[in-house]
């Protein structure tokens, strides 16, 4: 069986993200058919979605234009899975702190955009998520962290103490790029843990 999964495709590492659960699926003895959505009518055959990172605003401004924010949260509601990725955790949050960033509402949280300062604005950190054994290389680029976080939310990692990876349902969101280091983990945990998707792990 293959998972169809939809990557969004408006900005940011669309094909880091496909590689990476494409690796997380043949880990799984699962193909992984990944198709690109720039445009309304793609996420309803999508079995797991990516959100990648960008610019939160300019995302926001083309997932709505396009038609395509209503099927993201029609994915979600038929409890499908969903990673999001900075500007798309950004994207997934009830207020981004910022007028121009259209939220959708779907992770009960809210964000601080560039949270980190001037200073550190990118970053490689070892990051204790659970669900992991292990720390993952977590890379920060201009990111975000989550502010207060509503009671269906479980926090995944903090950094910091804050939280910068979040779990609500079948939505993972996280401030860092998981898609930017061969560790695919992130990707498992998000999609094929948990036989994620209706696809089994042969
Ligand atoms: N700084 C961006 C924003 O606020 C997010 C950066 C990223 O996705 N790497 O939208």
């Amino acid at each position: 069986m293959t998972l169809q999964a939809g990557v969004v495709a408006v900005q940011g590492d669309v094909s880091e993200h496909a590689e990476a659960i494409e690796r997380a699926g043949a880990a799984h003895g699962t193909e992984t058919s990944v198709v690109e959505i720039r445009e309304s009518g793609l996420v309803p055959d999508c079995d797991a979605l990516l959100l990648p990172g960008g610019e939160s605003t300019t995302i926001s401004r083309l997932v709505h234009r396009e038609g395509i924010a209503p099927e993201i949260e029609a994915h979600v509601a038929a409890g499908k899975p969903l990673l999001a990725t900075c500007a798309g955790l950004i994207l997934l949050s009830t207020d981004a702190n910022d007028d121009r960033v259209d939220t959708l509402d779907l992770l009960d949280v809210t964000v601080e955009r560039n949270a980190f300062g001037r200073q550190r604005d990118s970053f490689e950190a070892p990051l204790d998520v659970i669900g992991l054994d292990d720390p993952f290389p977590a890379v920060f680029i201009r990111a975000p962290v989550v502010g207060s976080v509503g009671e269906d939310v479980e926090v995944l990692a903090t950094w910091d103490d804050r939280p910068v990876a979040v779990r609500q349902g079948p939505v993972i969101g996280t401030a860092f790029h998981p898609e930017l280091t061969p560790d695919s983990r992130i990707h498992d945990l998000a999609f094929f843990d948990d036989v994620k998707a209706g696809v089994s792990s042969v």
